[in-house]
């Protein structure tokens, strides 16, 4: 056995650098995150290589002072606390005085600061754990870094770097985390001398604007709650604009971007009635609270944080994001207009006296009553016994049927009129759970992309108590293998698709209740007749029958009539006939 040495203190540094700097980008964070600490205004960083080959952030800070400068790469040597009381309310990012060593212990490393009020600049290098000698160097107010070759050293672990693009990729989050965090603050960013990215003083919606674009931006909704320890500023996406990732969460506790499981659980709540399972919501949220009631060191890299009362800011969080996103009233109105005015959306169904359309409804009842109480008017044309829809006598330009009863001519919207008995009919079905299903012959295939495959493999039993069964066949494509016995007729990978869109919009369990009569009603606009399609004179008379014994079958599911009566009265009147 060995003797128990110590390890000697570039080893030390070199496996502490391992939890602090996996990649360029870390690097790139802790520099950053010291040019904030400095108290900077305008930061600059410049990359070769995807941070490779080099990085170099430059600040306008408070700057290092020539006596200071050796330091600044010994490791758990920090300006920034002295004691365990200061630990324990710490507001800077940085603390624990690890990041400088550690970086200087796999790169080469260059540092040139003029402390503010100094009269020069100076500059020093470490390379592989050696400190080189102070040098004056021309330098304006505030820190230059320059970050060389990570990894040289240990060739093991360069080669777990990816390729420059990735790397870059990296890079650019953490600048992108940075500059949102930070508005009033001015970044330039560079990568192989191409200049990637500015931006100027902001405020934070303009910040959010120029960092993620003006799509989020637009649909964003402010959130604002000031509680006595802790508040939340920032804005959430709407559930309107979501992304595939997580790529546009952005949680800061004082200024700190955090990956915090309990943060994410209370937005995902916050979200949760809103939103789709696999879609996930976009956010910049700043989180301020006593810096005495949390913990954040509990990992090196410091994105994880304790919260002394994790309950309360949950709660507190959860509340406010919610409020956030409940602010859509103002949206509501302007979105139900559309539909009213093209009437092809979906429209509540009581909507239809609002609209100044006839009501058949009313009109049916009193016709069935006026048959029973008054028979025969005109008695002599059609049976006493004959049904109130009457009898077919033709399809008009493959749109209206039209159909003899006793009080006259029967006009029939075919389309709306199908669809408001399916309507009514896969309603049934689905409450009493006897939705019948027909296996097709040849199974309907469509192309689909990623999250369409994987919403029909998640949601099967979703699918299936709708009558579906859909299957993947490729990572692409799937196929419709089963549908309701009474869409068989129907276009049915169109069906499938709106189906599928519903699900990954709304959520499976929110399509099976809160928008279910939605969902019936776009399975019944695919199943019913389309326009042009010739029926025969019986295929009009079953669908008159169907039409009386439908419920509510006097309106089609937009709201609109699906049938209208002129009586002989009304004829004779269009022919001034006087009787
Ligand atoms: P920490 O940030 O935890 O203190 P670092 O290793 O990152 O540890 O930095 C060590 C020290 O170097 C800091 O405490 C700070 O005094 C000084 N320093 C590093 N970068 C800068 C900078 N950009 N401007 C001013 N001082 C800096
Ligand atoms: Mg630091």
């Amino acid at each position: 056995m060995p003797a128990i040495r110590p390890l000697p203190e570039t080893l030390i540094s070199q496996i502490a650098a391992g939890e602090v700097v996996d990649r360029p980008a870390s690097v790139l964070k802790e520099l950053l995150e010291n040019s904030f600490d400095a108290g900077a205004t305008e930061i600059g960083v410049a990359l070769s290589e995807g941070g490779v080959r080099q990085i170099r952030v430059v600040d306008n800070g408070g700057g290092i002072p020539m006596d200071d400068l050796a330091m600044a790469f010994a490791r758990h040597a920090t300006s920034k606390i002295a004691s365990l009381e200061d630990l324990e309310q710490v507001r800077s990012l940085g603390f624990r005085g690890e990041a400088l060593a550690s970086i200087a212990s796999v790169a080469r490393v260059s540092l040139a600061s003029r402390a503010s009020g100094a009269a020069r600049a100076y500059a020093i290098k470490a390379e592989a754990g050696t400190i080189g000698a102070i040098e004056p160097a021309a330098q304006p107010d505030g820190t230059a870094v320059e970050v060389g070759d990570l990894y040289y050293n240990t060739p093991a672990r360069r080669k777990f770097l990816k390729s420059e693009a990735t790397e870059f990729a990296h890079c650019e989050e953490a600048f992108t985390r940075a500059v949102l965090s930070r508005p009033d603050v001015v970044f330039t960013l560079r990568h192989n001398g191409r200049m990637i990215a500015r931006h100027g003083a902001s405020d934070p919606a303009k910040r959010i604007e120029a960092a993620l674009g003006g799509e989020f931006a637009q649909s964003m909704r402010a959130v604002e709650a000031n509680g006595s320890a802790l508040a939340l500023s920032g804005f959430a996406g709407s559930p309107a604009y979501t992304r595939a990732s997580r790529d546009a969460q952005f949680l800061y506790v004082n200024g700190r971007f955090v990956r915090d499981r309990l943060l994410a659980h209370a937005l995902r709540e916050a979200y949760r009635d809103v939103l789709h399972g696999e879609r996930h919501p976009a956010y910049v949220l700043f989180l301020r609270i006593d810096p005495r009631s949390i913990d954040v060191n509990v990992h090196p890299a410091k994105t994880e944080i304790r919260f002394r009362d994790p309950r309360a800011v949950h709660q507190f969080v959860f509340h406010a994001v919610a409020k956030g996103l409940s602010g859509t009233a103002a949206e509501a109105p302007a979105a139900v207009a559309t539909p009213v005015a093209t009437g092809h959306s979906v429209l509540p169904r009581s909507s239809q006296a609002a609209l100044g359309l006839a009501q058949p409804v009313a009109g049916y009842t009193a016709m069935f009553a006026e048959r029973r109480t008054s028979p025969g008017s005109v008695a002599d044309t059609v049976p006493d016994e004959a049904p109130p829809l009457g009898f077919a006598l033709a399809q008009l330009h493959g749109i209206y049927i039209l159909a003899q009863n006793r009080h006259g001519l029967v006009l029939v919207d075919m389309h709306a009129a199908h669809e408001r008995i399916l309507y009514e009919k896969l309603k049934s079905a689905l409450d009493s759970r006897t939705m019948n299903t027909q296996k097709l012959l040849i199974p309907a295939t469509f192309h689909a992309d990623g999250l369409d495959v994987a919403t029909a493999e998640e949601h099967g039993s979703t699918l299936n108590l709708l009558g579906f069964d859909v299957a993947a066949i490729s990572p692409f494509a799937l196929a419709v293998r089963a549908v309701p016995s009474m869409l068989a007729d129907a276009d049915v990978s169109g069906l499938a698709r709106a189906l599928l869109r519903d699900i990954r919009e709304y959520g499976a369990s929110r399509v099976l209740t809160e928008r279910r009569d939605e969902l019936l009603g776009t399975m019944a606009c695919h199943g019913a007749v389309r326009a042009n399609r010739a029926l025969t004179i019986p295929e009009m008379n079953a669908l008159l029958r169907e039409m009386e014994e439908t419920e509510r079958s006097g309106q089609c599911n937009h709201g609109r009539p699906t049938w209208f009566q002129m009586s002989l009265a009304d004829l004779d009147k269009l022919f001034m006939r006087g009787r």
